[in-house]
């Protein structure tokens, strides 16, 4: 992908900043920025910034950190429902 490509690609993605970005994640490394633009979207169609750190789409990355918080909470929720239910059970006998 050529600069210009991948400049139309950060205006598209509503974000022409992203083009001033390095395109490799060695440029990343190299002028010490801690993310990197391809251009390209990810396997899961976003086109994203990637982290210097693995090269994952940061995209996809607030993506699982949402569902990662979510988690707790309805771990949380199953503890109480089922704390509920046994204490009704018991109740019943
Ligand atoms: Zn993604």
């Amino acid at each position: 992908m050529d600069k210009l490509e991948r400049q139309r690609a950060a205006e598209s993605a509503g974000h022409p900043e992203w083009a001033e970005l390095p395109d490799t994640m060695g440029g990343a490394w190299r002028e010490d920025v801690t993310q990197y633009f391809t251009g390209r979207s990810c396997p899961h169609g976003h086109v994203a910034p990637k982290t210097r750190s693995g090269g994952q789409c940061i995209e996809c990355r607030r993506i699982k950190d949402r569902e990662y918080r979510k988690t707790p909470q309805q771990m949380q929720y199953m503890r109480d429902y089922m704390r509920e239910r046994y204490r009704r059970e018991r109740e019943q006998r």
